[in-house]
């Protein structure tokens, strides 16, 4: 059990880092260049985008052949992790969601045409995506199975209708991945499609104002009444809506634990700095017994956080789903998340709560950690339904 990375790996983990603390943190510092999705003006984001793009430090997820660095998901993990030191630093490398998250969906599962329409202009930064999924009540949301959006075969084409919300950055988006209803069967009544915003038959019924910072395109109410799909823009075949999902969400909930490990991080950096400076009762904060004791338990969680991420990581390099080592490590990453930015924003006294520093920003943005992409209650499902088949071998090595 070896837990170096490869020179490689670590050489450019180090240019992310250097790559970040030059061109993208300092963006932070300047009001300006948080638009009202509380998010980096895309006219602000290009040229920084040209920089890591030059730096060749560029979708970390991506196949080389469309532009991205391909590298295993373990690299994945040190890359991010450094990216999201800022809260801009993924988009700054697009290895942000929602659209690392389809890049990586389109890469596994698309057809060499889909590849060329769809992925090439996301890895290159050309145009925005979303995966719309979930659904109002008393439609899908937790339970997929609930799915009301249905997609009906006529001829060559499906014909869509139905709503879809919460759908992240949808306003703008180019390229849709829809997962719709073609039949009643349990395991196989799911359809993943893809489509692109000029086809005619749905729209934005609301952008849907949300308590945290927003991914440009904000979150969205979708009506479709009558969206004309051709059979071509299936994703794998008819019945394949399942597994589309599974293909997209467990690399996609591990990339979101990568990213929020980054900004916990920061919280850190942020929380040492002042309690290394502040005084208080005579003594440094830092000297406070109270407050190294709320630091350390925070930083062990973070680790705990990492070791479960880079498991997960290593599994999903080794072909594995890694239904369950998902689960933990989202479980765990969202709780660290929220409890990195409030132990910041407590040992920051008013400077934590306010908007001087990045704190309430990460802290609004964690808040959604526990629900996206399976709520916490839902992975602990999961995991006590392996517990319940696998026994004492849920605990295994390998
Ligand atoms: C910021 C944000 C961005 C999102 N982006 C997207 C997107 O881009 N595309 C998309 O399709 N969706 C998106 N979603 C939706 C998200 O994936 C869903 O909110 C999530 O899957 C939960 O579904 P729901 O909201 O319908 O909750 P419900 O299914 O209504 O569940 C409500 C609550 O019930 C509890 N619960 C549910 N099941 C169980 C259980 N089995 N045991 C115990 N408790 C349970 C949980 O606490 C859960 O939070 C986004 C949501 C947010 C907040």
């Amino acid at each position: 059990m070896d837990f170096t990375l490869s020179p490689e790996h670590e050489d450019l983990r180090l240019r992310v880092r250097a790559f970040i603390e030059e061109h993208v943190l300092p963006l932070e510092s300047d009001p300006e260049n948080f638009s009202d999705y509380e998010n980096i003006p895309p006219e602000r984001l290009a040229p920084v985008r040209a920089k890591a793009r030059k730096a060749g430090l560029w979708a970390p997820q991506s196949p080389r052949e469309f532009g991205g660095m391909q590298l295993p998901i373990i690299a994945w993990a040190a890359v991010y992790e450094e990216a999201a030191r800022s809260v801009f630093g993924p988009l700054a490398i697009n290895c942000m969601a929602p659209d690392d998250g389809n890049m990586n969906l389109l890469a596994r599962a698309g057809t060499p045409a889909q590849k060329e329409w769809f992925l090439r202009p996301l890895v290159e930064g050309k145009v925005r995506s979303a995966f719309a999924m979930t659904e109002p009540h008393p439609g899908s949301g937790s339970d997929p199975g609930m799915m009301l959006t249905r997609a009906e075969k006529k001829g060559d084409r499906y014909i869509v209708r139905g709503r879809k919300w919460f759908i992240t950055g949808a306003d703008g988006a180019a390229h849709f991945i829809l997962i719709a209803r073609t039949s009643d069967e349990p395991r196989r009544g799911l359809t993943g499609f893809l489509y692109h915003k000029d086809q005619p038959g749905w729209r934005i019924a609301r952008r849907i104002p949300i308590m945290g910072p927003e991914e440009h395109g904000g979150h969205c109410e979708i009506e479709y009444d009558g969206l004309e799909i051709p059979a071509e823009n299936v994703l794998l075949n008819e019945g394949d809506g399942l597994r589309v999902t599974q293909i997209r969400l467990g690399p996609a909930r591990l990339t979101h634990c990568m990213r929020w490990l980054g900004w916990a991080k920061r919280c850190m950096e942020i929380a040492q700095e002042y309690v290394g400076r502040r005084e208080a009762f005579g003594s440094k904060l830092a000297e406070r017994e109270n407050v190294q004791v709320k630091l350390g338990e925070v930083a062990h969680q973070i680790q705990i956080g990492r070791l479960l991420t880079m498991h997960a990581a290593w599994k999903l390099d080794q072909g594995s789903r890694a239904r369950k080592e998902i689960s933990m490590a989202k479980i765990q990453v969202a709780d660290t998340l929220h409890q990195a930015a409030d132990v910041a924003i407590q040992v920051n006294g008013a400077r934590g709560y306010s908007k001087d520093t990045i704190l309430e920003w990460i802290y609004r943005a964690a808040r959604a950690a526990r629900l996206v992409d399976g709520a916490s209650e839902v992975h602990k499902m999961v995991l006590s339904r392996f517990m319940r088949e696998e026994g004492r071998d849920f605990w295994r090595w390998g």
